[in-house]
């Protein structure tokens, strides 16, 4: 974590030092507020490529300061090449996941195995190399388009640049912009809507080429168009990667592998979008709400 620090401050000052490691900085911002943690060391075991999957066992965590856990006894399995995801009301304890598998927070009973091996013995650079995460709320830098999802990759060429955008259907829409890829966005630019930031996340996340994806949807409504087009982009990107959504809008997990629906940090229900339908529980009564009426939760 101390690694990370002078990449964060780089944020204002340099970005060149963030070296593809910026998706973590706000977490890791949101961490540093937490001043009575103990913060996690790296493995030494070497990370390159998953070859059977990720296998949560009986963890559970509660935050330094807090005396509730905010996931409790979880199980569950990524298997690799595979697309699972986490839906619950708000508080459930779905970023919670994301910040264990990110290693952020080790967890304080249970285990974290990766093809069999305790996620905390890896070596942590090699690990969060391999990991794509598309966070909640996409920060787009006072730059131009093509910079912004360098930010993922420093050393990214142009085409990359386009490759990236393209599987993340971002692609048509910077098209049309005055400039294209060199159109300024950001405070004093072309502002971009929810469902193009989340787009431009995804462009920026998989311009890393990561084993793994974590996608963890921003809870704003999108049109259906980008609702749509986000669908279709992570209908490309499962095809040769894991795949971990953190799922507000309940459209975009219909055809996930396996479903978790969490409450209180606990696995209440799985199965897939048809089964968790017909056993008639929280989910079915989720998707009643949502598609009744607006994308959030209640
Ligand atoms: P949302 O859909 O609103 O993002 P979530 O399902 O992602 O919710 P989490 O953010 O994982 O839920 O939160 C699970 C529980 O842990 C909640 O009770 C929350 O208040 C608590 N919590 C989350 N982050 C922290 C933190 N850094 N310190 C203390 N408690 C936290």
């Amino acid at each position: 974590l101390y690694r990370l620090l002078p990449r964060v401050s780089g944020v204002n000052n340099g970005l060149a030092q963030i070296n593809g490691e910026w998706p973590f900085v706000e977490r890791v911002a949101e961490i540093l507020r937490t001043d009575d943690k103990e913060y996690v060391h790296s493995g030494e075991l070497p990370f390159q490529r998953l070859e059977e999957g990720i296998r949560f066992d009986g963890v559970t965590l509660t935050y330094p300061g807090s005396t509730r856990p905010a996931v409790h006894n979880l199980s569950f399995t990524i298997p690799r090449g595979s697309m699972v995801a986490f839906v619950g009301t708000s508080g459930a304890g779905k970023s919670t996941l994301v910040n264990l598998l990110l290693r952020l927070y080790d967890p304080d009973t249970g285990h974290i195995w990766v093809d069999g091996k305790d996620l905390k013995r890896l070596r942590l650079t090699d690990w969060r190399e391999r990991i794509g995460v598309v966070d909640q709320d996409t920060f787009v830098f006072s730059t131009t388009i093509a910079e912004n999802i360098r930010f993922g990759r420093l050393d990214a060429d142009d085409g990359a640049v386009r490759r990236a955008a393209q599987m993340a259907q971002a692609h048509e829409f910077i098209a049309q912009l005055p400039a294209g890829y060199e159109t300024e966005v950001g405070d004093r630019g072309y502002r971009l809507s929810g469902g193009q930031r989340q787009r431009l996340a995804i462009a920026r996340a998989v311009i890393r080429e990561p084993e793994i994806l974590i996608f963890d949807e921003a809870t704003s409504a999108l049109d259906s168009r980008s609702e749509r087009l986000i669908q279709s982009a992570m209908g490309e990107l499962r095809q040769d990667r894991t795949l971990v959504v953190i799922a507000h809008r309940l459209s975009t997990v219909v055809d996930a592998d396996q479903i978790y629906v969490l409450q209180d940090g606990r696995v209440v229900e799985q199965g897939t979008h048809p089964s968790l339908l017909a056993a008639g529980g929280l989910y079915a009564s989720l998707w009643r709400i949502q598609a009744g009426s607006a994308p959030a939760y209640p």
